[in-house]
């Protein structure tokens, strides 16, 4: 059972198990708390503001950060651009087609939560991926649109007659892939930024350099290749952990070595192979970068990308940094992508799970029971949702008195100490929490 009445009036004063509360019926005893809103921390436990070195006159927010983060904190810029790859990146993981309509419904739920840009596909896929992507366009929405391409002629000309406002021209940087993929030289890769930027602005289109495997990259061909970026016009450079083998610390070095040496926009692209996409993000937010690219849910090639939820919610509550997306409607976004690429959200996954606010734990329900900050870490209504609690192993006997009084039924301690017992064994057997009709039943044969 899940109360879904937000605007329920016991909401406001925090209490959790008033009789009058409707109940609703569902497959498992689940009953949310409706939680008072927790007081906003107020902990800037440093009086540093930190500024924008690259934006003059731009005053960053304070942050609540340790001393310890102050010693490495190089510079966080007061906002943060989330250029959303879900319909890009996100479609090419393995199997995940959307068609036309899913990529037009994602893209207008991804600007209705205020994502400002949007990376919409890949021209050189053809006529159809093209028509997708002026549909998109044709929507008038507010975030700013980009497409993918190879840094190649015929790439760039598919872009042509497309109206997106940016062009990602993506070149192998590292010595693996300019040889062994390319088959050039890193001095052809230099060559062809100088000659391809200045092409795409041509076109009217701002450029970002995708540096495709950066992380492999020799850090000082790296620093030249942006240089030479900026210097053609490129407005920003995509570092791309093509291969998904970066952790924080690292990423922190790289990161702040490019922003010492150019001005343009740096923006980070990290896969998720080792666990590390969000970390790694915001590593290079912490060093400098200006964007980062997300999908929703972590939707990707192989291990997949940085989650915007997650990217989001910890910029956000980590390091208070705005990123003007609300994701009150996450849910449904998120069920919209799970629903078109066929890749159901993971019970357990962070912030978008349905056992991300879900709780068994005899003493965790206690506390929340007693006050939701007690195990609270994220408010699960910033994402419009609600903490959860089931019946299961690890129930006490106050989650379980708590559960009958939903049903009409007052246990004393005694009965409810035995139902227990019963409810221990029925979810060891069966590997879920017991139906409103079961919970009944263990009571039918306590009393006879
Ligand atoms: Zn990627």
């Amino acid at each position: 059972m899940v109360h879904k009445n937000p605007a329920h009036p016991y909401q406001a004063c925090g209490e959790i198990s008033s009789p009058t509360r409707p109940y609703v019926g569902f497959a498992t005893i689940v009953y949310a708390l409706l939680l008072p809103v927790a007081p906003q921390s107020n902990q800037h436990r440093l009086s540093n503001c930190f500024f924008n070195k690259y934006n003059a006159g731009t005053a960053l927010a304070p942050v609540t950060l340790t001393e310890q983060n102050m010693i490495t904190m190089q510079v966080l810029k007061d906002k943060i651009i989330i250029d959303d790859t879900t319909l890009r990146d996100g479609e090419q993981s393995a199997g995940v087609a959307f068609s036309r309509e899913e990529k037009l419904a994602i893209a207008i739920h991804l600007d209705a939560l205020g994502v400002p840009e949007l990376e919409v596909g890949i021209p050189a896929m053809g006529r159809e991926e093209q028509e997708t992507i002026q549909a998109i366009a044709d929507l008038d929405l507010d975030a700013r649109l980009i497409a993918w391409c190879r840094m190649a002629d015929y790439d760039l000309q598919q872009c042509r007659y497309l109206n997106i406002d940016m062009v990602d021209l993506s070149i192998p940087v590292s010595d693996q892939q300019i040889r062994h993929k390319l088959g050039h030289s890193r001095q052809w890769v230099l060559s062809e930024i100088k000659r391809q930027v200045p092409l795409a602005q041509d076109m009217g289109l701002e450029v970002c350099v995708g540096g495709e495997d950066a992380s492999r990259a020799d850090p000082d061909f790296l620093a030249e290749v942006v240089e030479i970026a900026q210097r053609a016009g490129a407005r920003r450079f995509r570092f791309a952990d093509t291969v998904g083998i970066m952790e924080p610390f690292s990423v922190y070095e790289r990161i702040q070595y490019l922003r010492s040496m150019v001005d343009l926009e740096l923006e980070m692209h990290a896969h998720d192979d080792f666990g590390m996409a969000t970390a790694n993000t915001l590593a290079a937010v912490r060093a400098g970068a200006s964007h980062v690219n997300t999908t929703v849910h972590g939707l990707g090639e192989r291990a997949g990308n940085a989650p915007l939820e997650e990217v989001v919610m910890s910029l956000k509550h980590l390091y208070h940094v705005n990123t003007g997306i609300e994701l009150q409607n996450f849910s449904a976004l998120s069920k919209q992508v799970a629903d078109a690429s066929g890749r159901p959200v993971g019970w357990q996954k962070s912030l978008a799970g349905d056992g991300a606010f879900t709780h068994e734990a005899g003493i965790h329900v206690d506390g929340l029971l007693k006050d939701p900050r007690n195990y609270q870490g994220v408010d699960p209504s910033e994402l419009g949702r609600q903490h959860s609690l089931v019946l299961g192993k690890h129930s006490g006997t106050r989650s379980l008195m708590h559960a009958y009084k939903h049903l009409g039924m007052d246990l004393n301690r005694q009965q409810a100490s035995r139902i227990l017992d019963r409810l221990r064994k029925f979810t060891t057997r069966f590997k879920r929490s017991p139906e409103d009709g079961e919970l009944r039943r263990f009571y039918e044969e306590l009393t006879g």
